[in-house]
Formats: C-alpha cells, structure tokens, sequence
C-alpha cells in the first residue's frame, strides 16, 4: 500500500513519528517534507502532519484529489493544536477538516502511531475510556476553596482539580503519552467530547462553587479573558484559553481574539502563558529540538534565579541532549529500529516524547527504580518578574507570572 507523509508547518515531530511505519513491510512510504513543491501523483492514503495555514489550501485540495483516503495526523492537522493559540493574535491556524472537507482525524498531541496504523488499514479503533477510569489518581468532586498552580509532588493519588491543579482529565480519552502518570496534569490532548474546552471550564466552575461564566471579548477583542471585566476566575486563574482551549481553540467556538502580534507565530503561541506552563508548551511544539528548547527556558530561568539543581538533574538532561543530537541523525536516516530505540531511551528519562517529566529544579517524577528521588525531586518556585535570556531564547514575565514577550531563534519548530 502506498503511504505518502507531508509535512506542512511547525513542529515535526508526528511526521517523524510516521518513520515507525517503514518498519512494517506491507507499507511503502514516501516522506515529503515541502509540499508545495511536491510532484502530483496518486496514492492509496495520504497522511498531513503539521499546522495549516490558508496559504496551503491549494497544495492540500491537490493531495486530496489524489488520495484514495486523506489521515489528518495529530492535533495541529486535526484541531490547529497548541500552535492554534496564536489565532488569538490574529494568525490563522486551521483545522484540516476546515480546509478540504471531511478527513479522518487521529487527535492527540504526539499523534499515536498505533491508531494511524488502524486508520491506513480501515480497522476500527478501539472504544477508549474516559482517561480519568484509567488514572492511578481519584476524584472526590469536592468543592475547591483555591486553584494553585504548581503542583505538590507530596500527594500522589488525589485526583488534581480535588488538588487545585486543572486537569482536564475529565473531558479526555486515554491516551499513550499519559502525561498525567509523570505529574503533569492532563491539558486535554485528546478530546472525548466536542467543545471539550468548554465542558471543562463548565465542570471547573462547579468544583469552584459556579462562579458565572461569560466567554466574551474584552474591549479590545480578546478571548484571553471570560469577560469585559477581570473576575475572580481569571484573578485566580489566569489563561483562560491556553488552559481550556490549548489544543482546540479554532473549533472552540469562542469569538476570535484580535490582540496585536508580539512576533513570529511561534512567540504568539507562548505570549500570555504562564512560566510554570512553558516547559508543557516548548515540550510539546519544538519538533526534533524540544529537548533543547525546553532546558533552555527552564535553565535561564534557574540561573537568573539561583535555583540550585543536583548533579543528577545535570546528568539526566545531558543524557537527554545526547539522546536528541542522535535522534535528529535517525531523522536524517529515516531508520525504524533505531528511531524506537532512541525514542524509548528519551521516554524513560523524560517521561513521554511531550517531555512531562521536565519542570524546574528537577524533574517531576522518578526515572529509575535504583534512583532516590530525593535527589532529582522538582520543587516549587518562586515567580519573580524579569527578563530572562540566554542567546537564543529570551523572554519577559510580569509579576503574576505571565510571559509578556519572547523571543526564539530560527531553528526550533
Ligand atoms: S505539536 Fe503535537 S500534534 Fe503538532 S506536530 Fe508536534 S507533536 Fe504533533
Ligand atoms: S481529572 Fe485528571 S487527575 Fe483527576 S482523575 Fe481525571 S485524569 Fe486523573
Ligand atoms: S494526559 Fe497528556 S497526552 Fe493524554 S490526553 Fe491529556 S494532554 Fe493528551
């Protein structure tokens, strides 16, 4: 069966991904990786990796005239993805579907190599839970006195909006990269229902005691607040969006922010934030150098702040760098075996290949059983306004946390 992978913009890492399916033999795959310029030809499926923009409408209707079946490939190709939070900002991030029609979608954000392969082979995929039945954690549905937003590593079987932490567990399937198991809370990858975001913001509020909700624009058209007016919600919890809608913001149906740009794309998906959330965003959308680009956030902001890390923290994220400076050479080569033995080997350090276990001052859970985790243990921080930089990344917090600008240099997604 001939499989052709295009990928279109931003992060690489589902197209890279798809080189598992050259370790099966009934597959032919083709990689393309400049679309625009590709050369037309028929083929059985078709599989879009990456975010789209309006510009590649025409070279996507191609490929659908040529494809028995058109896949849509992880979150950026079926929902925009974390990259579609630049929409607020005035980009136009879209879901593929939006662009040519109907499409499969295999959402979730790395894309699950194991459903792409059902879909080429027109196999039912399996009837998935919900991934709170699947979580090692437990609701109690209590109502919430205060919302944090570092997680305490102390407890580890409380369910995390029982903690304080919003985890939109409740309106996810389950998944594979199973951020929830390295102490990251779920940020709704892998939507079970539609609207997702605003289901979540629904079942957030009556934990809270129903505060009102109002998804309007502010005056100056932003959907980076729930109403004309600072509430409580947003006092206490600020990013509205990138914490409900941070993978789903195009088919949210909340109204289209109109905040200037502060840069490229990519520095417009980070604007707004939270410090404590980049290294979720950087692990997820810094394709084959996320490694890189998300220990550069978290060690410019540990130096400027004498954030002491141990010396087995130093030697896991070497270890990690390796590990990318070889997998971005089995990208080159496009060979199966090695792809999943280096993957695996970042997993076992990192969590997942979403780099869940990264945070500040350590990592988030332990990596190997003969570890004290003591010794590696992350731990909460301190937000401390500035500007932090360091070459090739640079970025400003105001004193509640948020990242005000930043800059990125080429070469990361
Ligand atoms: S950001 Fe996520 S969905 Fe998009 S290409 Fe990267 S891994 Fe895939
Ligand atoms: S909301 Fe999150 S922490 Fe709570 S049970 Fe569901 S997945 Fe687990
Ligand atoms: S736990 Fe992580 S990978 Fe799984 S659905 Fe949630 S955000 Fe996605």
């Amino acid at each position: 069966m001939d499989v052709r992978v295009f990928q279109f913009n931003g992060c690489n890492k589902c197209f890279n991904e798809t080189i598992l399916l050259k370790g099966e033999s009934k597959y032919k795959v083709e990689f393309i990786q400049d679309p625009q310029n590709w050369k037309e030809e028929k083929t059985d499926v078709s599989v879009i990796t990456g975010f789209l923009l309006p510009e590649n409408k025409d070279v996507l209707n191609k490929i659908k005239k040529n494809s028995e079946k058109v896949i849509a490939y992880g979150n950026c190709t079926t929902t925009g993805g974390i990259f579609a939070l630049a929409n607020q900002k005035g980009h136009e991030v879209s879901p593929l579907n939006k662009i040519i029609g109907d499409s499969i979608s295999i959402n979730s954000c790395l894309g699950e190599i194991e459903e792409l392969k059902l879909e080429i082979e027109e196999i039912d995929l399996p009837n998935l839970k919900n991934l709170c039945i699947v979580c090692g954690r437990r609701k109690t549905c209590d109502y919430l006195d205060d919302v944090k937003r570092q997680i305490d590593l102390e407890d580890t079987e409380t369910c995390f909006n029982d903690l304080g932490y919003l985890c939109n567990g409740f309106v996810s399937k389950e998944c594979k990269e199973r951020c929830i198991d390295y102490n990251a809370p779920c940020r709704g990858c892998k939507p079970i229902i539609e609207r997702s975001g605003i289901r979540m913001l629904g079942m957030f509020g009556t934990l809270m005691g129903n505060f009102e909700v109002a998804t309007e624009h502010s005056e100056k058209g932003a959907t980076d607040k729930l109403a004309d007016k600072d509430d409580d919600v947003t006092e206490r919890l600020p990013d509205i969006v990138g914490n409900f809608f941070r993978f789903t913001l195009p088919t949210s149906g909340l109204p289209k922010g109109r905040i200037p740009s502060n840069g490229t794309l990519l520095e417009d998906v980070f604007t707004g934030r939270l410090i404590e959330e980049l290294p979720l965003i950087s692990g997820l959308l810094g394709g084959d150098h996320s490694i890189s680009l998300t220990l550069k956030i978290i060690e410019t902001y540990e130096e400027a702040n004498n954030i002491e890390v141990s010396e087995q923290t130093k030697k896991y994220r070497n270890d990690l760098i390796k590990l990318e400076n070889e997998l971005q050479k089995v990208i080159q080569s496009k060979d199966p075996d090695q792809y999943k033995k280096i993957t695996e080997e970042i997993r076992k350090i990192a969590g997942n290949m979403n780099l869940s276990n990264l945070f500040f001052g350590g990592f988030r859970s332990k990596i190997d059983e003969n570890d004290n985790f003591e010794d590696y243990k992350t731990h909460v921080f301190d937000v401390v306004e500035g500007t932090y930089k360091n070459g090739s990344v640079e970025f400003t917090i105001d004193p509640t946390g948020i990242v005000k600008e930043i800059k990125i240099k080429e070469g990361y997604a």
